[in-house]
């Protein structure tokens, strides 16, 4: 579910914005998704002659500049790695089939005993830490900043103790 807080999320001015009107057809430069019907998609039949320009996506990965981040962290996570980051995944792979501009821009250790997940899109990563509480439990926090254009997803989980 996408919140009307997220929903009013985007500044229309940004170049991030994802409903921003572009000229017809317009490529992206990097991943060759194309605006086309007010849309970008993966249209490779309308090509010649295409203007050229980054999508909000490759210019988020060319900024390194994520529009939310995930944290997992804990003992869980330790002992859990394959099983949660195939969530991750998934998670990615579900929204690329219907918003390629959701994207994971990196996967990185944060810390002795954490993974810090980043994507070019706020949805994107809110889903990311509802699949893995939703699987998982554990603890999730979710924090926006940035007048709401950036979110902070935190996701932990202890492993109790075997008696
Ligand atoms: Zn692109």
């Amino acid at each position: 579910m996408i919140t009307r807080r997220e929903l009013l999320s985007e500044d229309t001015g940004s170049p991030y914005y994802e409903l921003r009107k572009y000229p017809e057809p317009t490529i992206c430069s990097e991943c060759r998704l194309v605006y086309h019907k007010g849309r970008w998609t993966d249209g490779s039949s309308l090509l010649k002659g295409a203007h050229r320009e980054l999508c909000p996506a490759c210019r988020r990965i060319q900024d390194r500049n994520p529009g939310g981040v995930v944290y997992l962290n804990g003992s869980y996570w330790n002992l859990h790695q394959q099983e949660l980051l195939q969530i991750v995944k998934k998670q990615e792979a579900l929204a690329r089939e219907h918003r390629p501009l959701q994207r994971i821009m990196w996967i990185k250790p944060n810390g002795a005993a954490g993974l810090e997940i980043a994507t070019t899109n706020l949805h994107l990563a809110r889903r990311i830490g509802e699949a893995l509480h939703h699987a998982h439990k554990g603890r999730l926090d979710i924090k926006y900043s940035d007048g709401d254009r950036f979110v902070r997803i935190y996701w932990s989980r202890e492993e109790k103790q075997k008696p």
